[in-house]
């Protein structure tokens, strides 16, 4: 039956041998951006396209701020930062996730709390938030405090996994009823939206990242938005070694970071930027052509957008029978050259967070077992040019 897949797949993408996961494409105005952007000079962090770039996705997303970063795991440090966590606090956020989430989480000092996701939508739910909150926390004034551990609950970081938007709108309500800071961590699900609205833009503070597997790639970057214009001043403060403006003194005020997005990758940026509709519209339709195929498969269950979302489908996921069923399929799939990827270790099992306090994680286990990643890039129609 694995054999009926990998035809299937190597069927979507012709002409090829190894069928990478994910390659992105550079098939718009890139060249010409950067070479804009060599002949200005202006190739570092201050320059034309840096901010073009942020007013770009201002427009896309709808945010009132956005500030360019090195990449996601620096936006996701920085609006930590911002939103006032400090050494001690503590943030939930899932436990089925790329490790830079809990990584930015111990840049600042603080802990991940980890709690379940939902299996539909891979991301953290309300329901376990929601029982978390009800049975291992109270509130102390305008505050949420974990009665286990005596410390403060400071912030929320929902991930939407692999493109599909989490059940972000009751995540959103129960923050805001336990005056919880929700962040989200939407590095890979630009586009995708929930009730027409972009995911990364829920909560106090939204991430994107750039990085080169993503939905489109600057080779490294990322990027903070945010409603809040004291937010998004602080942030892009602390992005710039803080430093006060003056035409020539150095002078800084606080702990700052060389976080800023140089001028050349925000010039491939733009660029990416004017083409992610189209990769977009081009992601659903493979994303079709597969919930099509598998639905034909009593064995495998292909994991679809829920109601009243639209996933950028970056990552097309399938669900195995068991953990063995899936080692099988991932040796067949990857020695027939058609790259294909278990989800992450969960990260409470990883050395460095192994000790965090966890909720109930019976979701995020069934589908560790389970999860396979397929190749998901682009296809071109014309090798010539996109669009
Ligand atoms: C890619 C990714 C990040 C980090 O982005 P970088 O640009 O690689 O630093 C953070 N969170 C998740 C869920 C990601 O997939």
């Amino acid at each position: 039956m694995y054999d009926e897949v990998i035809s299937f797949i190597r069927s979507l993408f012709p002409g090829k041998g190894m069928i990478p996961l994910h390659e992105p494409i550079f098939k718009g105005r890139e060249k010409e951006y950067v070479n804009a952007a060599i002949d200005s000079t202006f190739v570092s962090s201050v320059g034309e396209f840096v901010n073009r770039f942020e007013t770009m996705i201002c427009e896309y997303t709808k945010a009132g701020y956005a500030v360019a970063t090195v990449n996601g795991t620096a936006a996701l440090h920085t609006s930590l930062m911002v939103a006032g966590v400090k050494d001690g606090d503590e943030i939930i956020t899932q436990p089925l996730t790329f490790v830079a989430t809990a990584n930015a989480i111990s840049y600042c000092r603080a802990r991940p709390v980890f709690v379940d996701v939902d299996c539909d939508t891979m991301g953290l739910s309300p329901d376990a938030l929601h029982n978390f909150l009800a049975s291992r926390t109270e509130q102390i004034g305008i505050g949420c405090r974990n009665k286990d551990t005596g410390c403060r609950i400071a912030a929320c970081v929902p991930m939407h996994t692999f493109g599909q938007p989490c059940r972000i709108e009751e995540i959103a309500e129960i923050c805001r009823a336990h005056h919880i800071t929700l962040i989200e961590d939407s590095a890979e699900s630009l586009g995708s939206t929930t009730h027409g609205k972009q995911t990364g833009t829920f909560g106090a503070l939204g991430i994107y990242s750039f990085n080169g597997n993503k939905i489109i790639t600057c080779g490294g970057g990322g990027v903070m938005v945010t409603d809040d214009p004291i937010l998004a001043a602080h942030a892009r403060h602390l992005t710039t070694t803080a430093k006060k403006p003056h035409p020539y003194l150095y002078e800084h005020d606080e702990l700052g970071y060389n976080y800023r997005l140089p001028n050349l990758n925000a010039a491939m940026a733009c660029a990416q930027l004017e083409n992610l509709e189209g990769y977009i519209e081009n992601k659903r339709q493979l994303a079709q052509e597969y919930d099509n195929f598998f639905a034909s498969l009593t064995k495998i269950d292909f994991i679809k957008e829920r109601s009243g979302a639209r996933s950028n489908y970056w990552l097309n996921t399938i669900l195995l029978a068991d953990r063995e069923q899936r080692d099988l399929f991932l040796q067949v799939a990857n020695q027939a050259q058609v790259m294909s990827r278990p989800a992450w270790n969960l990260l409470n099992e990883l050395p460095m967070y192994s000790q965090c306090q966890t909720g109930p994680l019976n979701n995020a286990q069934w589908l560790a077992d389970r999860l396979v990643s397929l190749p998901s890039s682009v296809r071109l129609r014309n090798q010539e040019s996109y669009r």
